[in-house]
């Protein structure tokens, strides 16, 4: 709460300062109004620009629309390249992402970020107890490939390249107590977004490639669940599992949430297809969960898999060793 207010007063003191020139726009069924540092010449701001656009577009490709009428984007610029610091907060009639941003920025280091992208997927999701903030994170990784990837901004290839050869840290090491009760790097952001990958697969499975983890996600924002509210976690799973029509993430929690559970990383990528070659991957479409994959890239309802196994066969309750 206290952290809300501090930003409610950011903002007021920010719109009292800022220059006619600042941009906003609308996306989405959304309205994004960005306040940019002035150190930032012409040709950057132009950059800073297309990558805002570019990103608000993959969280629309994945989600449907945007998901908040109002964000506010408060961008500080350093001497340097790169993007750095992001963090979105829900304010009293919105969201607000702050990010910093090097003035020597190149077109080409805007389009390979994945930080904007990651700050909003927070947007489309409540803020829950901090024990569970594994979940928020998670989402935001997982997602923010496919996301870009739908949107045209990324490739396969690269998508599930990175997918396979990061997933790794995500998974439990020898004093693991489950995703809430361990809150390293490794399992808040990729032990999240393994979480995600395991029921993305599942719900496709029991829905015969009909339903994904986006219909499930879509579900909590379409029902007012957005980074402006608190919501408990086991209600966010319930909304979720309705919209998808099977209960996967509550099943999935119970079983992840206060015990390590190790899943064989390499079987399942051979599952779904994905031969990873260094940071990308070559596609094996013969593979048994090669339509699952296809339509966790796409999107789209797939073939129902040519293997009908549960997770069970590559989920184990014990750390790694
Ligand atoms: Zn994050």
């Amino acid at each position: 709460m206290l952290v809300r207010s501090v930003c409610t007063l950011l903002i007021v003191l920010s719109a009292a300062f800022t220059p006619h020139r600042d941009p906003s726009f609308e996306v989405g069924g959304g309205t994004i109004d960005v306040n940019l540092d002035s150190d930032l010449s012409q040709s950057a701001q132009d950059d800073l620009m297309n990558w805002v656009h570019t990103a608000a577009n993959s969280v629309v490709a994945y989600y449907g629309r945007f998901p908040l009428q109002r964000t506010y984007l408060n961008v500080r610029s350093f001497d340097g390249r790169g993007v750095h610091n992001g963090h979105t907060f829900g304010v009293h009639n919105g969201g607000l992402i702050r990010i910093s941003v090097g003035t020597q920025t190149t077109p080409d280091e805007f389009k390979k970020d994945w930080m904007m992208t990651h700050e909003m997927v927070h947007l489309t999701f409540p803020s829950v107890p901090e024990e569970h903030h594994w979940i928020e994170e998670g989402i935001a990784v997982y997602v923010e490939p496919l996301a870009r990837l739908r949107a045209g901004n990324m490739s396969k290839a690269e998508v599930w390249g990175e997918m396979a050869r990061d997933m790794h840290q995500g998974l439990p090491a020898a004093d693991d107590e489950g995703l809430d009760n361990t809150h390293t790097w490794g399992r808040t952001y990729w032990g999240g977004a393994m979480f995600c990958l395991l029921a993305d697969i599942e719900i496709r499975q029991r829905t015969r490639n009909q339903k994904g983890l986006e219909d499930a996600l879509r579900g909590v924002m379409n029902s007012g669940g957005v980074i402006t509210e608190d919501w408990a976690l086991q209600h966010v799973f319930e909304v979720a599992d309705k919209a998808a029509g099977v209960t996967v993430l509550q099943e999935l929690y119970t079983r992840m949430k206060d015990k390590p559970v190790s899943v064989d990383l390499d079987k399942l990528f051979a599952r779904l297809g994905v031969v990873r070659n260094g940071d990308v991957a070559k596609f094996d479409d013969h593979a048994p969960l090669a339509s699952i994959r296809e339509a966790i890239s796409t999107g789209k309802p797939g073939k129902a898999a040519a293997m009908n196994a549960s997770l069970d066969s590559l989920i184990s309750n014990t750390a790694a060793h």
